[in-house]
C-alpha cells in the first residue's frame, strides 16, 4: 500500500512540477478567474490538512500519507513520531502565505505575450508579489525553526519533569490490552490507568494520569441537544481534557457516548460531569430502560424453586434471576418485525418451557438486539419478537415476565 502511495505522490510531484514550468500565460485573466483560483488553492490546501472523512483517505491522498511515506514510523520511537507529526502539519499549514503569493509570482513569471498583464489592476504588483513571497518563505523557514527542537515544547518538558512518563508511553502503545479510542482518523486516545496519551495530527501529549482531570464541557453542551435524536454514531460529548501542569494547554475532544461510558469504566476517577448537565444515554441503555419499564406491566409468573437451587441469571450469571419467559400473548397484538423497508409479520410466538430465568439487562439486550434499530424502527422494537436463548422459540415482549420465587420446602419436588 505504501508503495502505490509512494507512487501517486511523487507521479502528482512530477506532474505538478512539469505543469509550473511548461505555462504560457497569454491572457489576462479576469477577477473572477483569480478569485476562483485562489478558492481551488485554499480548498486544495486545507483539504490535505483536514482532509473529508475517508474521502481522501482511502486514497491516500491526505497530508498525513505524504507524511507518513517521507517518515517511516519504523525509524522513530513512537512519541518522536507523534512529535514530527505535529511540526510536520503545522509547518504545512503555515506555507499557506508562501502558496498564495508563490501564485502571482508564478503567473508574473509565465505570463509571455509582450505588454500582457496577467492579473487585472488590483492584483498586478508583481514587485509586491515578490517580496510578499520572499517574506512569507523567509517567516515560514523561521517558523520551522523556531518549533524544530521538539524537545523544547510543553509536551516534552513535562518528560523532563516526569522522565518515568516515556517509558511508560512505549509500553502503553505496545500493550494490546490497553484502551484505544479513534476519535477521527487519525486522531487516537490511548488510556490506562496510570497514562492518559492524546495523538492527532495537531497535538500530542502523554501524561500521568494523576495530571488529567477530564471533565464533561459544559460550554459546548447544547450541540449535543441537537444532535441527540441522530444515530448513535453521532452522539458525541465535548469533554474537556485540563491538565494539573501549568504548561500544558487545555482541550476539548469529542467523544462518542459509548466510548464516553467505555472510558468511565477504567478510569479510577470518573469524568467529571457539572451539575446542570445530563449525560444522554445510549440508544441501547434507553431501550433496555424501556423494556423493563413495558414488561413491568406484564402478569407475574410464580416460580417454585428450593432456596438451595436458586441460580444467577442463566446468560450473566452474576445478576439476579428474576425474568421468566412464558407465552401469554394472544397472537392477535399487532406486531412487526422491521426489515429494512418491508414489513414483515413477526412468526407466532412458542411455549418455551425452558427451566431457566434471566435478569433484566440480559433478556432486554437479548431481545433488543433481535430488533432492527435505526432511526425510524427503533421506537417500534417492542412489537418484534426474538428467540428464547436455549430452546431456539420464539417469545414476544408480552411473553417475557417478572418473577415472584415461591419457595418449596427442600425436600419437595419442584415444578414451575
Ligand atoms: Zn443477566
Ligand atoms: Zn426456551
Ligand atoms: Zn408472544
Amino acid at each position: 500500500m505504501i508503495s502505490v502511495k509512494r507512487g501517486t505522490w511523487i507521479f502528482l510531484f512530477v506532474l505538478g512540477v512539469l505543469t509550473a514550468i511548461t505555462c504560457q500565460f497569454q491572457n489576462t485573466l479576469t477577477y473572477l478567474h483569480v478569485i476562483s483560483h485562489l478558492a481551488i488553492l485554499t480548498a486544495a490546501h486545507f483539504a490535505l490538512a483536514f482532509p473529508p472523512e475517508e474521502l481522501l483517505d482511502g486514497l491516500g491522498l491526505t497530508l498525513y500519507d505524504l507524511f507518513s511515506i517521507i517518515y517511516d514510523h519504523r525509524n522513530y520511537s513512537y512519541i518522536d513520531y507523534a512529535a514530527k507529526r505535529v511540526l510536520f502539519f503545522n509547518v504545512f499549514v503555515a506555507s499557506y502565505p508562501a502558496l498564495i503569493s508563490g501564485y502571482f509570482v508564478h503567473g508574473q513569471l509565465f505570463t509571455t505575450a509582450i505588454n500582457t498583464r496577467r492579473f487585472p489592476e488590483l492584483f498586478d504588483h508583481p514587485w509586491l508579489w515578490l517580496l510578499v513571497f520572499v517574506i512569507s518563505v523567509i517567516g515560514l523557514v523561521t517558523y520551522y525553526y523556531k518549533i524544530r527542537d521538539y524537545t523544547q515544547w510543553p509536551a516534552f518538558q513535562y518528560f523532563m519533569d516526569h522522565p518515568e512518563t516515556l517509558d511508560g508511553v512505549e509500553t502503553v502503545i505496545n500493550d494490546p490490552e490497553t484502551f484505544r479510542i479513534r476519535l477521527s482518523q487519525r486522531t487516537h486516545v490511548y488510556v490506562t490507568r496510570n497514562f492518559f496519551i492524546y495523538s492527532s495530527n495537531w497535538r500530542f501529549v502523554a501524561v500521568r494520569m494523576i495530571d488529567v482531570r477530564l471533565q464533561v464541557d459544559n460550554t459546548r453542551m447544547p450541540m449535543i441537544m441537537n444532535i441527540q435524536d441522530e444515530e448513535e454514531r453521532l452522539r458525541a460529548m465535548f469533554i474537556k481534557v485540563n491538565f494539573n501542569v501549568p504548561y500544558l494547554a487545555p482541550f476539548t475532544m469529542t467523544l462518542r457516548q459509548d466510548y464516553y461510558h467505555q472510558l468511565n469504566e477504567i478510569l479510577e476517577i470518573p469524568i467529571f460531569v457539572p451539575p446542570h448537565i445530563t449525560v444522554p444515554m445510549t440508544i441501547m441503555e434507553e431501550l433496555k430502560e424501556d423494556f423493563v419499564h413495558r414488561i413491568r406491566n406484564n402478569s407475574r409468573h410464580t416460580h417454585r424453586v428450593k432456596r438451595s437451587e436458586k441460580d444467577p441469571c442463566f446468560a450473566c450469571g452474576s445478576e439476579e434471576n428474576i425474568i421468566k419467559i412464558s407465552k401469554s400473548c394472544t397472537g392477535e397484538e399487532q406486531r412487526l418485525l422491521f426489515h429494512d423497508i418491508v414489513l414483515n409479520p413477526t412468526p407466532n410466538c412458542e411455549n418455551c418451557t425452558c427451566r431457566p430465568l434471566w435478569c433484566c439487562g440480559c433478556i432486554a439486550q437479548i431481545f433488543i438486539t433481535r430488533q432492527k434499530i435505526d432511526n425510524i424502527s427503533r421506537y417500534e422494537y417492542h412489537r418484534g419478537s426474538a428467540k428464547c436463548p436455549t430452546c431456539r422459540k420464539t417469545f414476544c415482549i408480552r411473553d417475557v415476565h417478572f418473577v415472584d420465587f415461591d419457595y418449596i420446602a427442600e425436600e419437595e419436588e419442584a415444578s414451575t
